[in-house]
């Protein structure tokens, strides 16, 4: 998955002319910076490479998810649903602007269950977060009814799914609203970034001007711009975006590395009886940033993790017992440790989670193992690894 393994000229050559011109800002300082516009020339890239009208580069993954429920209107006491198995920023977006994020199951595909989304909605409902987790994606022709039959947004986290398709259509480009992260471990990165995709004028206007302390953009002196309503500073640097350019215009070629070194891996495991994989939903490609099975029980997955790790295999991960991608390990959520007071509504709506509530999740996840698969392997290098992973899987398997 990291873009950085293959950082090269073009890469160079774009942060060359940033620093040529010392334009470090996006916005503003016309005269000096020799036409170049590095954070406008990506959204410009981004819309046309996802087939969206608009996109808006932030300064990470979690900012793009924050900008994005604010560009919405969903403000304290909304409730959104998203998944037990995700990225902390899911949580975070949704309460640093006031709102409440209701925990649902994942299924097979490691991604919302929609039956459990459909029995989480209630008329504080406001939005239906799907994560794309590990390279595929949630079933977003369910999700989509659900949203429709109840009036809900439809909010796409892509950040580990770039470049893949729901029936034809980039993943991030078919919900209301998408969103991408560009962090450091990200298949395309811009050292630290993420960027919101949407087909609505008025969300991306919003976007616009809240990332940017509220600034309408209007005319060219920054001074003398309006402020229509509050904003914040979620701004991307013209360094960071020059990255972030250079990558957006290799993000095909990663793609077809990731298909190819997955392919090898999930043709040696198939061989095996026992190794289920992730259901991809029907109409899906996956982006291939992971390859992720399910063994018989948690103890055969505990046991296959550190088989893996013993045999030199490394990037596999058991998310079950990750202190940042599974429920389980969120103390700080559910506990509501804070530095300072919560809102309110958050203290009231907050959900007093009990053990069982997740016993799906726990299913399924709890036998996943996920490998991350890189580009920088030689195919040497993703055969060998091929072997090795046979070699550890095998003998817990025919234990079963
Ligand atoms: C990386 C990631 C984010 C947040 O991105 P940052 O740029 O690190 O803030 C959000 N969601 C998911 C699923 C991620 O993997």
């Amino acid at each position: 998955m990291p873009g950085f393994e293959l950082f090269g000229d073009k890469e160079r050559t774009h942060v060359q002319e940033v620093l040529d011109s010392g334009v470090l800002m996006r916005y503003g300082f016309d005269g000096m910076r020799n036409g170049k516009w590095k954070a406008v020339s990506l959204e410009n890239a981004l819309a046309e490479r996802m087939q969206v009208k608009y996109a808006q580069v932030v300064s990470s993954g979690t900012a793009a998810l924050t900008v994005a429920l604010a560009s919405a209107g969903i403000g304290a006491g909304d409730e959104v649903i998203m998944p037990t198995f995700t990225f902390v920023a899911s949580f975070e977006s949704i309460l640093a602007i006031g709102a409440i994020p209701i925990l649902v199951n994942v299924d097979d595909t490691l991604t919302l269950d929609p039956e459990s989304v459909e029995q989480a909605i209630t008329p504080r409902t406001k939005v239906v977060m799907p994560v794309h987790m590990c390279g595929s994606m949630a079933d977003l022709g369910a999700l989509k009814q659900i949203c429709e039959k109840h009036g809900l947004l439809l909010l796409e986290d892509a950040c580990q799914a770039i470049g893949g398709t729901y029936e034809g259509r980039p993943l991030g480009s078919i919900g209301d609203l998408g969103c991408f992260s560009f962090d450091y471990v990200k298949t395309i990165t811009c050292g630290e970034g993420g960027a919101i995709i949407t087909n609505n004028e008025n969300y991306h206007k919003n976007a616009d001007h809240y990332s940017d302390h509220g600034h309408d953009h209007v005319g060219k002196d920054r001074g003398a711009e309006k402020h229509p309503y509050l904003g914040y500073n979620f701004r991307i640097s013209e360094l960071n975006a020059a990255v972030g350019l250079a990558q957006i215009s290799r993000l095909d070629d990663f793609l077809y590395l990731q298909k190819k070194h997955y392919t090898i891996l999930r043709k040696a495991l198939e061989l095996l009886p026992g190794i289920i994989f992730r259901r991809v939903p029907l109409g899906g490609v996956e982006s291939y940033a992971f390859l992720s099975f399910f063994l018989p029980d948690e103890n055969s997955a505990r046991s296959a993790h550190s088989a893996l790790a013993r045999n030199g295999v490394d990037g596999c991960f058991y998310w079950y017992d990750n202190n940042w991608h599974y429920y389980r390990k969120w103390e700080h959520l559910l506990q509501q440790k804070t530095l300072g007071k919560l809102p309110e509504e958050v203290v009231r709506q907050l959900p007093d989670y009990q053990e069982d509530s997740f016993s799906m999740s726990d299913h399924w996840v709890g036998r996943n193992i996920s490998c991350l698969i890189k580009l920088g392997w030689s195919e040497e290098e993703v055969k060998n690894r091929a072997s090795k992973m046979v070699e550890a899987l095998r003998p817990l398997l025919n234990n079963q």
